[in-house]
């Protein structure tokens, strides 16, 4: 049966479109339209892969202003930073068309009986992405990038609050001259998603959001033993031992907790300070964090703008609440503001016990916390006193330090003396309950496909 999917404005609070969701039918004659695109595109020669992903990369370009408003309008982002998003998505098309191909060279080995032996990688099929809003683009991007690439084709369950964005994205593909069901957005609520796993034309899934979503899909491609790759949620460490820039150091720590609005789930959300440095940047941190400018996020100057969704900022309160009801001091902000959209200040938590649920949990929203370490073996105790394992940034200058924070903080990624974000080149994903699975690089192009043995004796 059909039903809507309303999207809304969180700057404003007013309805931009209403979508009519597909029924069974809908959603079978997109499965077989993916089916039958696979058929063909996996014969596709490799020129006709790098050169749609070329034409991608230019439409991505070209397009780079209607695109960024459009992801603003539906989930609120400062604008600079959707433009930012965008061409990242440009960059990416065309560093999979121009270094991609060799990824997917075979590998041969001689056998001791004399033979020989070839690891040759092949496409597999139709692949299911359920998507978040945070980057609407970005994170849709980083699956269909390889999917052309791979010869696979990809069917996107986009969250519900972004459909302009997943239609917009379908649109482009057939722009860029891609055939007829290489890449659909099937618009429909996470209602039947588990039935589209158990549709045998699918054969994988990923998926990029919370741990609930993530777990339904994988328990639902476990009963179908078909592989999954997570990039879950995560509450990332961001370091600061003494001999650290403390200009940079300040100015990056209140944008990495910020940025898209506090809801990355690579955003560094636990401030950790060594105690020899701790007053002076605590002063200028809360400083900085409290002159964040929060406005309007079609401004240019716009730092943070509102939240994805009234329902996001309210659960963002909620976690401010029970913070404070777990003993945490809020130094300031984390209020509501009294307009229509999604509003709320930055905000800022101190003396977080590790093990409560607000020293564990996930606050998607630009609340902070900050912790005193006393020396590097506390600051990563608290680093690591989290489920997750996704990102972390560490400033030191310190070779020694560096060395021991790259083996010691559980997380699939650290960044050293800048803010910690995904790179176009190298591959990005997360440990613990952040997921498993690689995407980007030739480990993300390789985690859907066949690799093949073929043995010649
Ligand atoms: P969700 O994880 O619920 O949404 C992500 C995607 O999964 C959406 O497409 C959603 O569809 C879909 N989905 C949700 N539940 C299921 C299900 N049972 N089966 C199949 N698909 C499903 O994110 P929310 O928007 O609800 O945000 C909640 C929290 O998730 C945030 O507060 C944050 O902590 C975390 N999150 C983390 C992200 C990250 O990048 N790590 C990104 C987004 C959220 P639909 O929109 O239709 O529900």
């Amino acid at each position: 049966s059909f039903r809507l999917i309303t999207t809304t404005n969180p700057a404003t609070g007013e309805t931009i479109a209403e979508y009519e969701t597909l029924d069974e039918n809908g959603i079978d004659r997109k499965l077989e339209q993916a089916s039958r695109a696979y058929s063909d595109w996996k014969h596709s020669p490799m020129e006709r892969r790098t050169e749609l992903l070329n034409a991608l990369g230019d439409l991505y370009e070209d397009n780079e202003e209607e695109l960024a408003r459009l992801a603003v309008t539906e989930m609120g982002k400062p604008i600079t930073q959707a433009r930012g998003e965008v061409g990242k998505c440009a960059s990416l098309f065309r560093y999979y068309a121009k270094e991609g191909p060799p990824m997917l060279d075979s590998r041969f080995w001689d056998l001791s009986d004399g033979g020989r032996a070839e690891a040759r990688w092949l496409p597999q099929g139709p692949v299911l992405a359920v998507m978040p809003w945070n980057f609407p683009y970005w994170q849709v991007v980083r699956f269909l990038a390889p999917t052309i690439l791979a010869g696979n084709v990809g069917v996107l369950k986009h969250a519900s609050i972004v459909q302009g964005v997943a239609k917009r994205m379908e649109e482009l593909v057939l722009e860029a001259g891609g055939p007829e069901g290489l890449f659909q957005n099937l618009c429909v609520s996470s209602d039947p998603i588990g039935k589209v796993i158990d549709d045998p034309r699918i054969v994988a899934a990923t998926l990029t959001g919370s741990e609930g979503a993530g777990s339904a899909v994988a328990e639902r491609a476990g009963k179908n033993l078909k592989k999954v790759v997570l990039e879950l949620g995560g509450t990332d460490p961001f370091i600061v031992m003494p001999s650290a820039d403390l200009d940079q150091a300040v100015k990056d720590a209140v944008f990495a907790r910020i940025q898209n609005n506090g809801q990355s789930c690579i955003c560094g959300k636990r401030t950790i300070v060594h105690a020899d440095i701790y007053e002076e940047f605590s002063d200028r941190f809360i400083t900085a964090l409290k002159d964040v400018k929060l406005g309007d996020p079609m401004n240019d100057d716009t730092e943070l703008g509102p939240l994805s969704s009234e329902g996001q900022r309210d659960t963002v309160l909620d976690q401010v609440k029970k913070a404070q009801e777990e003993g945490c001091t809020l130094v300031f902000g984390g209020e509501k503001i009294d307009r229509p959209g999604a509003w709320m200040t930055a905000g800022l938590l101190t003396d977080v016990p590790l093990a409560s649920d607000t020293g564990t949990d996930e606050i998607f929203g630009p609340v902070g916390q900050l912790y005193k370490a006393k020396d590097i073996d506390e600051a990563t105790t608290i680093a690591n006193a989290i489920p997750y394992g996704l990102g972390s940034a560490v400033w030191t200058n310190d070779e020694d330090e560096k060395e021991h924070f790259a083996n010691a903080i559980e997380a699939g990624m650290t960044t050293f003396n800048a803010v910690n974000g995904s790179r176009i080149e190298a591959p990005f994903g997360g440990i613990k309950r952040s997921g498993h699975g690689r995407e980007l690089a030739d480990f993300g192009l390789h985690e859907f496909m066949n690799l093949k043995t073929l043995v010649h004796p």
